[in-house]
């Protein structure tokens, strides 16, 4: 009895702290209807020592290993940032992250991406 006890709370205790951060980005989107930003990830998980381009390295590798774990069920999802001053949507990127500028107007006032977990089905 005692010997079970003292197994499950050690096996419970791993899965917090052992938790990457990887996973735990993956926690908070799943818990989260409303997509967030890499500034929200940072400021929700506590990763201030992150920078946003941080974030969007590990949203690369999670897009990854979401996708191949459901199946291709579920996917991250990322809404385009876009340009404040022409509207110019950027939707083409291949990867997570914030361009520095419009190639359409040169304007450097661009709206931050930011992400969710969908299913495709
Ligand atoms: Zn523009």
């Amino acid at each position: 009895m005692f010997k079970a006890g003292c197994e499950s709370y050690i096996t419970a205790s791993l899965m917090t702290s052992d938790m990457t951060t990887r996973e735990r980005i993956i926690n908070l989107l799943q818990s989260h209807s409303n997509p967030l930003s890499a500034e929200e990830i940072i400021l929700v998980l506590n990763l201030q020592n992150m920078k946003p381009r941080d974030i969007y390295e590990h949203l690369k590798h999670i897009a990854k290993s979401v996708k191949a774990r459901s199946g291709g069920k579920e996917v991250l999802a990322m809404i385009p940032p876009s340009c404040k001053s022409c509207g110019y949507i950027f939707e083409a990127l291949d990867k997570p992250k914030k361009p520095s500028k419009c190639p359409k107007c040169k304007s450097e006032r661009i709206s931050t991406p930011t992400f969710k977990l969908v299913s495709t089905y």
